[in-house]
């Protein structure tokens, strides 16, 4: 599945908030939304001031294109979620979250496994991680509660696993959804995560107004 080339900060700066893509470095005085805080391009910083009160249409555009860039997934994989949730039983808003933080790339992100979505994207399809045992190269895959996601064995020997990764590891606390084991490298999907164990500055329900305009 295709995926985003362009610059992240630019994202954050086009929402006008962290969307923290870019793992350490958001936390640091590098990230460029502490030192250019307004939007993008040759106007950005004009644009700011002559922004009036935003339409309906517009907050939820934002609120849209917000989740869709925290996740890392493009418009057309984003919308055939949103018509999955809708077949689902329950809340259509929450069904989405659901499907996007059971993507495979997130779990790895919040098991502490990779700093940041983009990192845990190209970790998986680099083919580093097994799902129930078996090799998996596909970001996008969904799991469902019991899987069990290991880092491969012969990875675990890269530089990568053994020097870079467990001391941002051991400073993650995964979700309660998640089990984690830092000695074997692996996680376990207990549940599908609720309302409050996820991002809280996603608006689910503009998501779902946007679709069904
Ligand atoms: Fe966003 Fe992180 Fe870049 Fe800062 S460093 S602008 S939080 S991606």
């Amino acid at each position: 599945m295709a995926k985003y080339l362009g610059p992240a900060c630019k994202l954050c700066r086009r929402e006008g908030e962290k969307l923290f893509l870019k793992g350490e470095k958001c936390f640091t005085n590098k990230c460029p939304m502490e030192r250019h805080p307004y939007p993008p391009g040759e106007h950005g910083r004009t644009a700011r001031f002559r922004r009036g009160r935003a339409s309906d249409y517009a907050k939820q555009l934002r609120a849209k294109q917000r989740a869709r860039r925290i996740y890392g997934v493009l418009e057309r994989q984003f919308r055939r979620y949103y018509e999955v949730a809708l077949q689902q039983r329950g809340m259509t808003g929450l069904n989405l979250l659901q499907i996007l933080e059971s993507r495979l790339d997130n779990v790895v992100f919040r098991l502490g496994y990779a700093r940041s979505r983009a990192e845990a994207r190209q970790l998986v399809s680099h083919g580093h991680f097994t799902v129930n045992g078996r090799r998996v190269d596909v970001p996008s895959m969904l799991l469902r509660p019991g899987d069990v996601v290991e880092v491969r064995p012969e990875s675990r020997r890269r530089h990568y696993f053994k020097q870079i990764l467990p001391p941002w590891a051991e400073k993650q606390t995964p979700p309660a959804w998640l089990s984690r084991d830092l000695n074997s490298f692996s996680g376990r999907v207990e549940r599908l995560p609720e309302r409050g164990e996820i991002d809280s500055n996603i608006d689910e329900q503009l998501i779902v107004e946007y679709y069904s305009r």
